[in-house]
């Protein structure tokens, strides 16, 4: 099946009593047992349930991975891989990282005596001499937010597979629709469901798939041990919005192309970070892994200040303040005081946000409208 098809048919076949087209809500806690132990594949809903499965079969079948468990949030689902992780053990991440994992990681499970780096991953030397012995896990994050690096995830996972440790992407920026790590040779993918998935900005959801069944076997043993599963409701609004996954994510890219291109020519505006443009560093590698270059857009002001950028923000219309990015409708975060204010100034500056800088989630509106809107909101 192609992509298209799949993310209408992956996994999916009318249900069994009712010949109902869509799987029901299953809400249910647990499920009869003709004798103890003797069940039809579900004894308790933490471990499983039929509207879970089919979101985990459609996922699986859009990453192309043999398994997929899904998850109550994108950050519950990080968390369970982590779990998997002993004192000692070292981990080399992404240095622009979603803030999210990066607290995760530093203020969770730091503290358990894991070791975490954060490097710059477009540049696979430095990746190189950072892997210890006790290197057990590569996070990969690409591309990244908000500045946009593209990392070469066949580079990484060839490295990772070479010195035995578990290599995993957080797919989330791109979507199975633009790429698909597991065939660049990734041991595991996750993702936020909440983003372009769901696409709805209506639900909140996470997922890992991946091909290999001993690793599987423990995020398995995660859901059912620690339960940071989603309900049956949150897994039906998923796979409804899976079905329009490829269309929405083609026209969000176009508008986010047109947007990108505005952007640039605007005399207003100092850099544009879009993997689609020439001025991109890393152009060659998103064309090369992603199908398309996305529909996340990053820019600065050539007057540099954080007021500057909040003065743009409160004129925008459209274009609606707010963090989380892949719905329907366009989104204007700023990292600086949102989603990154926590990384002191200086360190922030050094890995390139500036104090400026915008970011902006693409939606499917019209094109037309959303410059329009930027270009009002620029005439200051
Ligand atoms: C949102 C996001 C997450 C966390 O997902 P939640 O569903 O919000 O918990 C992880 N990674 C990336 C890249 C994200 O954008």
């Amino acid at each position: 099946m192609r992509f298209k098809t799949k993310s209408i048919h992956a996994g999916q076949q009318p249900e069994e009593t009712s010949g109902a087209v869509m799987p029901p809500i299953f809400q249910t806690s647990t499920y009869a047992q003709e004798k103890p132990g003797v069940n039809k594949g579900y004894d308790y809903a933490r471990v499983g349930n039929p509207t879970r499965t089919n979101l985990e079969k459609m996922i699986a079948g859009l990453e192309e991975a043999d398994q997929c468990a899904c998850f109550a949030s994108g950050c519950a689902a990080t968390d369970a891989i982590a779990k998997q992780l002993r004192p000692g053990d070292h981990v080399i991440a992404t240095n622009d990282l979603y803030g999210g994992t990066y607290r995760l990681f530093r203020q969770v499970f730091e503290p358990y005596n894991i070791e975490f780096s954060f490097v710059d991953m477009t540049n696979i030397d430095t990746v190189k001499e950072t892997i210890k012995d006790d290197t057990q896990l590569l996070w990969i994050e690409t591309p990244t937010n908000p500045l946009l690096n593209v990392c070469d995830i066949e580079a990484l996972a060839e490295l990772a597979s070479r010195h035995e440790i578990l290599s995993v992407v957080d797919n989330t920026f791109a979507s199975p629709y633009l790429q698909n790590p597991l065939n660049l040779g990734a041991d595991a993918v996750l993702h936020s469901t909440t983003k372009y998935l769901g696409g709805h900005s209506d639900v909140i959801g996470g997922a890992i798939a991946s091909s290999n069944e001993t690793f599987m076997e423990k995020v398995r043993f995660q859901v059912k041990t620690t339960g940071a599963v989603p309900g049956p409701m949150d897994c039906y609004l998923v796979l409804r919005g899976i079905k329009t996954l490829p269309i929405r994510m083609k026209e969000s890219v176009e508008n986010a192309k047109k947007v990108a291109r505005f952007l640039d020519d605007h005399e207003k505006v100092g850099t544009v970070l879009y993997p689609g443009l020439d001025s991109h560093p890393h152009k060659k590698v998103a064309q090369k892994q992603m199908k398309d270059f996305g529909a996340m857009v990053t820019f600065s002001l050539k007057d540099d200040s954080i007021e500057k950028a909040h003065e743009f923000m409160s004129n925008t219309e459209i274009f609606t303040l707010a963090e989380s990015l892949g719905g329907v409708e366009s989104l204007v975060s700023h990292p600086a005081s949102m989603t990154h204010g926590s990384i002191p100034r200086e360190t922030r500056l050094q890995a390139g946000l500036k104090d400026s800088m915008i970011r902006l989630s693409v939606g499917i509106e019209d094109a037309e409208d959303l410059v329009e809107d930027l270009q009002k909101a620029l005439a200051f």
